[in-house]
């Protein structure tokens, strides 16, 4: 049977083991997961390839595939060779009966992420809120010990720099409080009657207040509907786009444009940037992505989190572009929520 895994989507990593110990059939996501090419790992023995330990450091093939169809769900470390160890859950699904042996198992794994992750999310969002908070420290001192010695405009360009970093803070721990409550579904939407034209126009005049550079059109047409929607969660998408475009693209000729089409509406935020490379297209909406480098600070989790909050609107979020000319990203969200959201 061995090949026979390797297009079956599955949403976890499946090995299946002979009776001798010995690999005969992987899925993609076992290949991702083990580190090794699906040749060297077929053919190779379990003990050796899919390298489980328990907690204590003993190996869940001690006994042979046997022992291994013992396997309750449970955590165990999982230690490729020449990478670091890391948690998986493992279970035996099956027994396998390759070659009429009915002593082998399929093994299913799913790498344990939620600690990992959750600790990096808090190292990436406190590293972005040490640099706002540190320029308030600065500023605020500096007004408090030399207030008769500065001049008004210094005081209000001081005074600016400080609003604008508690905006910052402010966004960046809305972003935190998202992220949970998108993992644990418990995102509640505050839905009302909203003109997103309104919105668009009031976010870009926001932004432009950071980016005076800001050139940007408006296209939608005149009988473009009230959106029941979260205002406050499409802003902040509309936010993420609108700055993104600033940011990595161009801040000179925007084009936001608005349709409507079969009871939902789309709208789009379109740049004249440098665009998006194919290969990092399908990767920049993943957690903590960030595409090339010596780019302004960020925390790669803008994209990720504005696909969540479109999703749980019952919409979509997708981005399309061409390197050399630009990109459009758009949202798509029901006129009306689905019945059951
Ligand atoms: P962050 O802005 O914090 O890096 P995002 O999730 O918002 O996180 O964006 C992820 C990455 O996608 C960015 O770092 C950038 O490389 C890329 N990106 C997003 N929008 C654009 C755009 N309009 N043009 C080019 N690259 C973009």
């Amino acid at each position: 049977m061995s090949g026979e895994l390797q297009h079956v989507l599955l949403p976890d990593a499946v090995v299946v083991v002979d009776g001798l110990g010995v690999v005969v059939d992987v899925n993609d996501l076992a290949v991702d997961l083990l580190g090794r090419g699906r040749e060297l790992l077929i053919g190779s023995e379990a003990a050796v390839v899919v390298p489980l330990q328990s907690t204590t450091g003993r190996s869940a093939w001690t006994r042979g595939p046997v022992d291994a169809a013992q396997l309750h769900l449970r955590t165990f470390l999982l230690h490729p060779p020449g990478h670091e160890a890391f948690p998986v859950q493992a279970a035996a699904i099956a027994r396998s009966t390759n070659n009429g042996n009915a002593d082998g198992v399929i093994v299913s794994l799913r790498r344990e992420r939620q600690a990992a992750d959750a600790m990096e999310v808090v190292a990436t969002v406190s590293h972005e809120l040490r640099s706002p908070l540190t320029a308030v420290k600065g500023y605020t001192s500096l007004l408090l010990n030399r207030w008769g010695r500065l001049g008004d405009d210094q005081k209000r360009f001081m005074l600016e720099q400080v609003h604008h970093d508690a905006d910052r803070v402010t966004r960046l721990v809305t972003e935190l409080l998202d992220i949970s409550r998108l993992e644990t579904g418990r995102l509640t939407l505050h839905r009302q009657r909203v003109d997103l034209v309104e919105l668009a126009r009031s976010v870009v005049a926001k932004v432009r207040l950071e980016y005076p550079d800001l050139t940007c059109t408006f296209e939608f047409p005149d009988d473009f509907p009230p959106v029941l929607c979260d205002p406050d969660k499409i802003e902040q998408v509309l936010t993420n786009l609108v700055e993104n475009a600033v940011k990595y693209a161009s801040p000179v000729g925007l084009a936001v444009r608005g349709k409507v089409a079969d009871g939902h509406v789309t709208v789009s935020v379109g740049d004249h940037g440098e665009g998006i490379p194919a290969e990092d297209l399908p990767r920049i909406f993943e957690r903590f992505f960030r595409a090339g480098h010596n780019k302004p600070s960020g925390t790669g989790l803008g994209l990720w989190i504005s696909r969540g909050l479109v999703e749980a609107h019952g919409g979509r979020l997708t981005a399309e572009s061409t390197v050399g000319r630009g990109s459009t990203f758009r949202f798509e969200l029901p006129i009306r929520p689905p019945a059951s959201s």
